[in-house]
């Protein structure tokens, strides 16, 4: 008997491959366009975006960590200001905060919804912190707690930024992520829950000013052609990408009920079992960019999983603050981080895309009772 294929833990091929016709013909109309940067498929893009965001505008940038960079200069960021966000994050959080030349400050996450802790964050503005912003990371698809968040950030004058990297169609309290905040930041990396076949990222906001000065910064600060009202830089969407991403936004919400559905089977099959399966929020929408469960014996699990063929990963192995560009140098909240240090010795991603056979769930189940048995 052969072995069983592999099972991946995720799969942005098999995301273009269903849709490849459609995909293809986009992509080809682009080409034959002859405009290949901030042209028609940008535009409307961007609108249908917006409109499925539910926000005033998006603009089309070169990828998420720009769309950070490019949100914190557009809400006026300085050069100097401190901005708190989590350090159980992609690197790209924080390092965009340094690339706006600002400094981090990181905070703990919940060890529950693995999203900012706010009694950390209030504890630090309550102090008198002196924080211009924060951005709050939407982790593994399940929003942070913006309902506790955003009061407390307005009582302390502090700029709301959402980042949404890895939860695109995801909502709170019925209202979809991004326009919660003042701006919010997407990324369309291949493997996030609307993924380009390249880089690519999209700011959202509903401040037409803030709209306005985004379209300005990500060209050079061009308030027309060829004058640079203010210092700008060069992020832009290109419309190879903008095309296909209007094919996938269009199942987006199909997609990430699949994605749901997977997450469903696992829930049941791993409720009472020795591994901590997701805590998910009653009013969040959880739209499962990570399937992320815990273990005491997350190595050993992993490596036979891996030795049977099944794919898993660690989101992340290293937290921020601990990675050798930021360790020792990074300022940190009181907490020194305690949940998100125990967290990385613990957490592990199943496999969960919107393809994924329903073989391949129960599948990836029975190995993993066996593995944590
Ligand atoms: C993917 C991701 C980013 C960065 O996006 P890129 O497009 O790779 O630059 C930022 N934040 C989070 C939470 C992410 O998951």
């Amino acid at each position: 008997m052969s072995a069983p294929a592999v099972i991946p833990q995720a799969d942005p091929r098999a995301g273009y491959l269903e849709r490849q016709a459609d995909i293809d013909a986009a992509v080809g109309r682009a080409l034959a366009s002859g405009r290949y940067i901030l042209g028609d498929e940008v535009t409307a893009f961007e609108r249908e975006f917006a409109a499925y965001v539910g926000t005033r505008g998006a603009v089309g940038v070169a990828s998420g960590t720009d769309a950070l960079v490019l949100a914190l200069r557009a809400v006026g960021v300085q050069p100097g200001d401190t901005v708190a966000t989590v350090s159980h994050t992609a690197v790209a959080t924080v390092a965009a905060i340094e690339l706006a030349g600002a400094e981090p400050l990181l905070l703990d996450v919940d060890p529950h919804d693995y999203t900012l802790d706010v009694e950390e964050l209030a504890g630090v503005l309550e102090a008198g912190a002196k924080v211009r912003a924060v951005i709050a990371v939407h982790l593994y698809g399940q929003a942070a707690r913006l309902d506790e968040v955003l009061p407390l950030a307005r009582r302390h004058g502090v700029t709301v930024i959402e980042d949404c990297a890895q939860a695109h169609g995801a909502a709170l309290s019925g209202r979809r992520l991004g326009g919660l905040g003042d701006i919010g930041c997407f990324s369309f990396y291949p493997t996030k829950n609307l993924g380009a076949l390249g880089d690519g990222g999209a700011v959202v906001a509903n401040d037409e000013h803030l709209i306005k000065r985004l379209r300005e910064l990500r060209e050079y600060g061009w308030r027309e052609r060829y004058v640079s009202a203010i210092a700008g830089q060069n992020s832009r969407l290109d419309e190879v990408q903008a095309a296909l991403l209007r094919v996938k936004l269009a199942h987006l919400e199909a997609d990430n009920g699949r994605r749901q559905t997977i997450a469903a089977r696992y829930d049941a099959a791993l409720a009472g079992s020795s591994l901590t399966i997701p805590r998910r929020r009653e009013a969040a929408s959880h739209v499962f960019h990570q399937y992320v469960v815990q273990s005491e014996r997350r190595d050993p699990i992993r490596q036979t999983l891996t030795a049977v063929g099944v794919g898993t990963a660690v989101h992340y192995p290293v937290p921020v603050h601990r990675q050798p560009a930021y360790l020792g140098r990074v300022a940190l909240g009181p907490s020194k981080l305690r949940h998100t240090e125990a967290l990385a010795g613990r957490i592990l991603s199943l496999p969960i895309f919107p393809q994924l056979s329903a073989a391949a769930v129960e599948r990836t189940i029975d190995e993993l009772r066996r593995a944590a048995n």
